[in-house]
């Protein structure tokens, strides 16, 4: 569990993600590395032109800097301070992913805003009134939204469930990126992540019409 970070040490020299990382863990979040992108070719001025993922498919990764740097990551969540202060000192551009489940809480990912807007709108019609709670904004503008873990699943198991085209509710053994990571064009400012409610604001409650959906009896 979070071990209490020592007051000036480890917060000193993180980087932004590494900081993110920290935020997310002190707000009760189990931590998930997350793989970047760096850059492969530059122009003559020095200007990159291509990044890649980190990871070892390099430019033929489907998902660059967006999924988790272990593939056993489940079995990797960071829960001490001290470990975030290791992990992001010795690669301190690492995104930053948080699990998601039972023990901390749901994410519901609204990546289809563009694609398919009628789907969005039926989705908040179904959903109703969205009560303040944590929002983070991708920089392809996807939507995240956390919220508690309902009261009364902890008995079961409920994996993610897709709601529609580009709309999931993520759950049990998944996990989402936070803000401040980054994607493609590394140094272009909205290229991050960001928070347009940050995680001081305490989770709200899973809408009603979300609770339960995608639900299996845990195995014991
Ligand atoms: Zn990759």
């Amino acid at each position: 569990m979070f071990t209490k970070q020592k007051p000036g040490r480890v917060n000193a020299d993180l980087s932004d993600t590494g900081r993110g990382a920290l935020e997310a863990l002190v707000h009760g979040w189990g931590v998930v590395p997350v793989h970047c992108v760096v850059p492969v070719e530059e122009d003559a001025d020095g200007e990159v032109t291509t990044w890649c993922c980190s990871c070892k498919r390099g430019e033929d990764c489907p998902t660059p800097g967006g999924h988790p740097l272990f593939e056993n990551w489940e079995q990797k969540i960071i829960e001490t301070a001290d470990e975030i202060g290791e992990l992001w000192t010795e690669y301190p551009v690492l995104n930053v992913g948080v699990r998601t489940g039972v023990r901390h809480g749901v994410a519901l990912q609204i990546e289809g805003v563009w694609e398919d807007p009628l789907s969005v709108i039926s989705l908040r019609e179904q959903i109703g009134f969205v009560p303040r709670t944590p929002k983070a904004i991708s920089c392809s503008d996807a939507e995240t939204y956390f919220f508690l873990y309902p009261h009364g699943y902890s008995c079961q198991e409920m994996p993610s469930i897709s709601l529609g085209p580009d709309v999931t509710l993520r759950q049990d053994h998944d996990y989402v990126i936070l803000p401040p990571s980054v994607a493609e064009n590394f140094m272009v400012e909205d290229e991050e992540w960001v928070w347009e409610v940050g995680l001081d604001e305490p989770l709200a409650e899973l809408p009603e019409a979300l609770v339960g959906l995608g639900g299996l009896p845990h195995e014991v």
